[in-house]
């Protein structure tokens, strides 16, 4: 990984990141489009996250270019482009054990029974449920299976993405309002998702730089988003135990 600095107040950061979505499979009767909504899933994150980021304003330590180092006692106001790799591996797991620490995970339900008011006061149901900046996403099988895009939605939600309900906006990815033209991601949208994964902008001149440095435990804020009964999951409780 490494920084370049344009000298007016611009960094570029270039780096190799893997980014691996568990799916655990919690439906009654199971699911046999799993694996092709899978495959689907990855594809379009793999070419959501392609393409770089970009955010302005970022308020952050001051970079030394020639010492390769931040100076930690100053800040600096700053444009930052995001010219990441990202390989990203959406597998399935079968067992609660294969979920460690902060791992990614999108667990698939029966069904969801969360209904949400739009800001035109109009109701929607949920297809899918997620907690933003590195928490659980949920989706309906069935909701899946209508709208192939629903995982990738709550995916980026986990990465820090919130959603759009402007009726201008119906061809972004983020839109979820339910009659999409099209499944857009921003430069500023892919931005805040490289921002989330990156953290500590200074943590990139130690090296390697791993997300799982953050205490997140998956398993306990899965297992409290599927009993949170304002959620309305419905799900084979024998998988979840
Ligand atoms: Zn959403």
């Amino acid at each position: 990984m490494h920084i370049s600095d344009n000298g007016s107040g611009e960094l570029t950061l270039y780096g190799d990141f893997t980014i691996t979505l568990k799916v655990l499979d919690l439906t009654t009767n199971g699911a046999p489009n799993l694996n092709s909504l899978m495959t689907f899933t990855q594809q379009v994150i793999t070419s959501k996250l392609r393409g770089g980021g970009y955010k302005s304003g970022v308020i952050y330590f001051e970079y030394n270019s020639s010492t390769k180092s931040f100076n930690f006692r100053k800040n600096h106001t700053y444009s930052i482009r995001y010219n990441f790799n990202c390989g990203v591996n959406v597998i399935q797991i079968n067992m609660l054990s294969q979920l460690k620490g902060n791992d990614f995970v999108l667990a698939v339900v029966d069904s969801i029974g969360h209904q949400f008011t739009d800001q035109y006061g109009k109701k929607h149901n949920s297809g899918g449920l997620a907690q933003r900046d590195g928490g659980p996403a949920v989706v309906s099988y069935n909701e899946w299976r209508k709208n192939k895009y629903i995982g990738v939605h709550e995916f980026f939600h986990t990465l820090g993405l919130g959603d759009i309900e402007d009726l201008s906006k119906k061809d972004r990815l983020m839109y979820h309002l339910g009659d999409n033209t099209s499944y857009n991601i921003s430069d500023n949208e892919r931005g805040d998702m490289m921002s989330f994964l990156m953290r500590n902008i200074s943590d990139m001149t130690k090296g390697t730089y791993s997300y799982t440095n953050l205490n997140f435990n998956t398993l306990d804020l899965l297992r409290r988003f599927l009993k949170d009964t304002t959620n309305g999951f419905k799900y084979n409780k024998a998988k979840f135990r």
